[in-house]
C-alpha cells in the first residue's frame, strides 16, 4: 500500500518510541483511550498490552487489512474523518474512568484537531501526541519568546503542556522533511472565564499582527483603557502581544468588558 501523503502517512517505524508513548500516557484497565490515525497500528499494539479499552479513528479505509487484525472485544476501530466525529456522542457508549487521548498525528491537521477535541468538551485528563518539533515549540512555547502566540495561550488555558521526547525524521516512513517531537497535554484547573469564546477571540486580536504593538493591533480607544493596568503591571506604551501571560490577558480582557468596549 502506497503512503498518502495528502493524509500526512508518515507511519512510525520505531517500537521502542511507541513504548515511550505508552509510558507517557500510562492509562489504567478501566480508562479509555481514542487513537487518533493508528495507521498500520504500530502504536495500537503496543496499547493493547495495557488491556485498557481503545478507540481507533482513522480516515483511510484501505488500513482495514492492517487494523483489522487488531480489533477485538477492547479495541475498535472506526473510519471516520477525526475532524467530522462527534466525540461526545461517540463516547456515550463506554463506561470508563478516565479519557486519555494519544496519535501520532496528521501534521497538515494538527492544530485543528486538538481544537477539536478541546470544543466537544469531552475532557481528557492527558493526551500524547507526536507533532512537527516547531509545533511542539509553539505550543509549550513561554511568554516573551518567538514561538508564544495565540495559540501557545489558547492551549495552555486547557492543559499543561511538556515537550517530551525529540524524535527524528529518520524513525518514519516515508520520511517526512522535518522533525518531531512527542508532547504531553495534562488537564489541568481552568480559570473560569465568562464567555470563552469572547475572550479568545481578544486575544487572537492581541496577536493579529505579531510584530506589532498591543496598541496598534487593539487600536487606541482600547489601549486608553487598559493603559494603566499594564503600566501598574510593569509593560510600558510599546509592550506586544508576546509579553503577557494568560493572566495579564484576562485582567485586560475584563477591565475592557466592564467598560463595555470589546468589539
Ligand atoms: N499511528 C500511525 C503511526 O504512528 O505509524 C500513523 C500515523 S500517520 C502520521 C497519521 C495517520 O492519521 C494516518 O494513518 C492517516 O491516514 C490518519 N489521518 C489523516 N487524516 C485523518 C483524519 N482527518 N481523521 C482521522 N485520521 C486521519
Amino acid at each position: 500500500m502506497k503512503a498518502k501523503k495528502s493524509l500526512g502517512q508518515n507511519f512510525l517505524n520505531n517500537k521502542t518510541i511507541c513504548d515511550s508513548i505508552v509510558f507517557l500516557l500510562s492509562p489504567t484497565k478501566k480508562d479509555l483511550i481514542i487513537e487518533i490515525g493508528p495507521g498500520k497500528g504500530i502504536l495500537t499494539k503496543k496499547l493493547k498490552k495495557h488491556n485498557t479499552r481503545i478507540v481507533g479513528i482513522e480516515i483511510d479505509k484501505n488500513l482495514k487489512e492492517h487494523l483489522s487484525l487488531l480489533e477485538d472485544d477492547n479495541c475498535k476501530i472506526i473510519y471516520n474523518d477525526i475532524l467530522k466525529t462527534d466525540i461526545q456522542s461517540l463516547l456515550k457508549d463506554y463506561k470508563y474512568n478516565d479519557l486519555y487521548i494519544v496519535g501520532n498525528l496528521p501534521y497538515y491537521i494538527t492544530t485543528p484537531i486538538i481544537e477539536h477535541i478541546i470544543k466537544s468538551k469531552v475532557n481528557p485528563i492527558k493526551m500524547v501526541f507526536m507533532v512537527q518539533k516547531e509545533v511542539a515549540e509553539r505550543f509549550s512555547a513561554t511568554p516573551n519568546t518567538k514561538k508564544y502566540g495565540y495559540i501557545t495561550v489558547y492551549l495552555n488555558h486547557y492543559f499543561d503542556i511538556k515537550k517530551e521526547l525529540f524524535v527524528s525524521k529518520k524513525n518514519f516512513s516515508p520520511k517526512p522533511k522535518v522533525d518531531s517531537q512527542v508532547i504531553s497535554f495534562i488537564r489541568k484547573e481552568v480559570k473560569a472565564i465568562d464567555n470563552e469564546q469572547e475572550f479568545f477571540e481578544f486575544v487572537k486580536e492581541c496577536f493579529i499582527h505579531k510584530r506589532k504593538t498591543l496598541k496598534n493591533n487593539i487600536g487606541n480607544r482600547k489601549f486608553s483603557i487598559i493603559k494603566g493596568v499594564l503600566n501598574e503591571n510593569g509593560f510600558n506604551d510599546m509592550v506586544r502581544a508576546e509579553s503577557l501571560n494568560e493572566e495579564m490577558f484576562i485582567k485586560i480582557y475584563l477591565l475592557l468588558k466592564k467598560k463595555a468596549d470589546i468589539s
